[in-house]
Order: C-alpha cells, then sequence, then structure tokens
C-alpha cells in the first residue's frame, strides 16, 4: 500500500478515539485491511451488548461466549423494547421469542416461538451444542429450556402491557417505523485469529399474530456467516427478510467480491423492489449488518433511522448512523 493511502486511513482513524456518530463515508475511510477483533451490533442498545462481548473475549472465553453473554445483556434489560424481558408482546398479550446463533465451524442452533425463558440465545446455543437438531420451537422449546435447568418468568413488563393495552384500542397493524418493527439485536463478531461468530435474539414484530415467527431465528435470514468469506444479519421486518435469505445473500454476495456495503445496499434495493407497490410498503424498514472476512465492516437500510454500534481494539462504544435507500 503507497505512503499516501497510508496516510489517509491513519488519518481517518485517528478521528474514530471517542464515541461519536459518524456518517458512513467517513466509515468506509476508516476500515482498513484485517482489522480484528471486532464487533458490530445493530441498534444503540448493542453498545451495551458490544462492551460485554469485547469482556468475554478479552478475557479469553472465546468467541462463542462472548455473543451470547453479549446479547444477554439486552435480552435482560427491560428497557429495550424488542428482546427478551421487557419486549412488546403479540397482539394476545404473550411475549414470544426467537433467537440463533452459529459458529466458525457452522453450527448453528435456534429457538422459535419460545415464552417465560428470559434467554433464549442460551437455549439456542444449547440447542446446537446438546442436540442433533439446529431449531426447536414452542412447546418443545421451552420443554428443552426447562430440562437444561432454565427458570420460567413472566417477561411482560408493566410498561409493555400498558403499550400492548393502548394498541389493543384500536388493533390496527400497522408497525410503527423503527419503533414497533424494528430492535432485534444482531451481532458480529470476528476474533483475534479472525474467526466468525454471530447471535440474533428478538421478542420479533409488535402486536403480531400469535404463532407467528420471524427473520430471527431462521438461519440465513437472520443471520448467517461462512468463516471463509464473511458474516451478516439482520433487523426490520421479518417476512420481508425471509422472503429473500436476505443475511445469506449478503454474505454470497461477500464471496462473490462485493464489500460489506455492497452487499447490504443490494439486498435492500432487491427487497425494496418486491415490496414497494404491497400494502407493507408503508411500515416496511429492513436493515443488515456485515463484516468480513478482513473485519471489513458495514450497516445499510431501507429507510433513515437504523444504526449500529462498533467495538474494536481503537473504538470501544462507537454509534454509528447505516446508510440509506429511501430518506
Ligand atoms: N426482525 C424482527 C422480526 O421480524 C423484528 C425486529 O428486527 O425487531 O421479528
Amino acid at each position: 500500500m503507497s505512503n499516501r493511502r497510508n496516510f489517509i486511513k491513519k488519518s481517518a482513524l485517528g478521528t474514530l478515539g471517542v464515541s461519536s456518530i459518524l456518517g458512513c463515508d467517513e466509515l468506509n475511510n476508516a476500515n482498513i485491511k484485517k482489522t480484528y477483533p471486532r464487533i458490530i451490533s445493530t441498534w444503540n442498545h448493542g453498545l451495551d451488548a458490544n462492551k460485554k462481548a469485547w469482556e468475554v473475549l478479552k478475557n479469553g472465553n472465546g468467541g462463542l461466549s462472548a455473543i451470547e453473554e453479549g446479547v444477554k445483556v439486552s435480552e435482560a434489560d427491560p428497557k429495550v423494547r424488542s428482546v427478551g424481558y421487557g419486549g412488546y408482546p403479540d397482539r394476545e398479550g404473550i411475549v414470544t421469542l426467537d433467537a440463533c446463533i452459529m459458529d466458525k465451524n457452522s453450527n448453528c442452533g435456534s429457538v422459535s416461538f419460545l415464552q417465560n425463558i428470559k434467554h433464549p440465545i442460551s437455549v439456542a446455543r444449547h440447542v446446537m451444542e446438546d442436540t442433533p437438531h439446529v431449531m426447536l420451537s414452542g412447546k418443545g422449546a421451552l420443554d428443552f429450556a426447562i430440562s437444561k435447568g432454565y427458570k420460567q418468568e413472566n417477561l411482560l413488563t408493566d410498561d409493555s402491557k400498558k403499550d400492548w393495552l393502548n394498541w389493543k384500542e384500536k388493533s390496527n397493524y400497522k408497525p410503527v417505523i423503527n419503533i414497533e418493527n424494528h430492535d432485534t439485536i444482531s451481532m458480529l463478531l470476528i476474533d483475534d485469529v479472525g474467526d466468525l461468530y454471530g447471535a440474533c435474539t428478538t421478542s420479533g414484530a409488535a402486536w403480531k399474530m400469535h404463532g407467528r415467527v420471524g427473520d430471527s431465528p431462521i438461519i440465513g435470514a437472520g443471520l448467517f456467516l461462512d468463516n471463509e468469506v464473511g458474516a451478516a444479519a439482520a433487523t426490520g421486518l421479518g417476512e420481508a427478510i425471509i422472503k429473500t435469505s436476505g443475511s445469506a445473500m449478503v454474505v454470497e454476495l461477500m464471496r462473490q467480491g462485493a464489500s460489506p456495503l455492497e452487499a447490504c445496499k443490494t439486498i435492500v434495493k432487491r427487497i425494496s423492489k418486491i415490496h414497494k407497490s404491497g400494502p407493507e410498503w408503508d411500515y416496511l424498514q429492513v436493515g443488515f449488518i456485515a463484516i468480513n472476512k478482513n473485519g471489513e465492516y458495514a450497516g445499510y437500510s431501507l429507510r433513515k433511522g437504523f444504526n449500529y454500534s462498533l467495538c474494536d481494539q481503537k473504538n470501544k462504544d462507537l454509534l454509528i448512523d447505516a446508510k440509506y435507500e429511501i430518506g
């Protein structure tokens, strides 16, 4: 690399030492070759989750435990109204959870439509490590969690109950963009030797039909990684993400040489084209994050308002505004 290019990259990185919000152009300049370990997570609650994941990684407990412990921070936080405890319920007033986890060897585990268990990501990890299956759902997932020693608890907080009762007055399913149909935590981690891990956990779309499962527990939709190529994860209207196998497609585009940003953008454009004339267009939001084998990363969404959190050697708590299709 020429000295001049080195200088430009160093200058750009020099601006990233403090917690701040960057635009995507600065972000692109900041991406450098083979930079890891690094962690990116959807949304601003990813900041605390990243912090925990970084701590676990640095303590030598491995990438898998790092992402599990990281996203558990959001699952346990009642102020995060879209994940785990305190998440918005379905239209019957019941909190149902979806989660999945994937490691560098393409092992994966998932739970869907799980109720009364605060940490679905840990149950997903048990599915991966202790069963011959990838996904357990509903009562089967609950029974399995109980067999692993998890306690049942009420996940519907007073605040979420109040919001649900308000919604019920009109019962109009038209999610409020960036508030009611968005906020899953998806975390991607590349460790010290360049191995990839990913996790995704959510209470799903607010006021969904009872029994509805979104993209988040579906490997290839809400999360996908290939340790030779990179990793991608999603947030937003799960139905649209499932229809394009969103995260798997982002990884496949990176395999073909696309940068993380180009790959995310291409799939967001594809989703936009499919849904433009549908009734869901008015409330459609999707966002992807991606990281490649060099540690280069990006986020991109259909509409303005999506951000993601970065943690690495230089930046412990950076919140980045993702680029978007529509303002
Ligand atoms: N993707 C999630 C779902 O459709 C929603 C979200 O991102 O909050 O269930």
